[in-house]
């Protein structure tokens, strides 16, 4: 299976038609219906490792102040227990606990209405480790390869450049200028294979410390780029700065 990086941006993406999710929809049209998926979202942070491990995972609206409408959206996707514990199974460098309280958060669901609106294809979530440094997540990442070889679509969620603080409403389509640097940045360093870069990108610079001012957004894309092997090519798509301070860039590995 190819592996995702999405930017999921705006939770409103869930319930409106936009240029991302209908690129989120042409991706899903492109490649092999996956079995189950595995997703690494920024919305969910714990200190350890954890897998949903439930049955039917819940829908979980996890932000304010938004229409009702978006509250009233459910993504009834099964869960894969079998999935889970594979996982727990076969990463033996690291612990990971079954998690029976989390869901599906909206780093995973506002990105799979639109890919799989049937809802069809059972999704586990793994947490985001709070203890772990980025070059820690990369070398985790690679534990999960062998989902690869089973069906199983590795969609991580987050977005590159992303900055609610100095997020600018008069641009809705386009970027301030250090965003559209740090984003460019980014895809220079992504094209050229810089992972050793990319997990130490506190160094590289005031743009790219504006596009990080959190670890959680970003470090979704260094999983996607540890599970890159070295025949694999990296396709960007909806690659677009919004609201000045948000890059809803992702990328296809395959
Ligand atoms: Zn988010």
């Amino acid at each position: 299976m190819p592996v995702l990086f999405v930017g999921h941006g705006n939770p409103m993406n869930a319930i409106q038609k936009t240029e991302f999710t209908k690129g989120w929809r042409s991706i899903a049209e492109s490649i092999q219906k996956p079995e189950s998926i595995l997703c690494i979202s920024a919305h969910w942070e714990t200190k350890g490792k954890y897998i949903t491990a439930m049955e039917n995972p819940e829908t979980i609206h996890d932000f304010y102040g938004f229409p009702e409408e978006l509250f009233n959206v459910q993504y009834p996707a099964k869960g894969n227990t079998g999935l889970a514990d594979a996982v727990k199974d076969k990463v033996t460098n690291y612990k990971i606990e079954p998690d029976y309280k989390w869901g599906l958060d909206h780093g995973c669901w506002s990105v799979l209405v639109h890919m799989y609106p049937e809802a069809d294809i059972p999704v586990v979530q793994l947490s985001l480790d709070r203890n772990l440094s980025p070059e820690e997540h990369f070398k985790f990442a690679k534990e999960l390869s062998f989902l690869r070889e089973k069906g199983v679509l590795i969609l991580c969620s987050g977005n590159i450049v992303h900055n609610l603080g100095i997020i600018n409403w008069r641009k809705p389509d386009s970027g301030d200028d250090w965003a559209e640097t740090a984003n460019d940045t980014f895809k220079r360093l992504i094209s050229a294979g810089e992972s050793g870069k990319l997990c130490r990108y506190d160094t590289l610079g005031t743009e790219i410390q504006l596009a990080t001012p959190s670890p959680e957004h970003y470090l979704p894309l260094l999983y996607a780029l540890s599970l890159k092997n070295e025949n694999e090519e990296v396709t960007f798509f909806n690659d677009k700065v919004v609201f000045g301070s948000i890059s809803m860039c992702s990328l296809l590995i395959k």
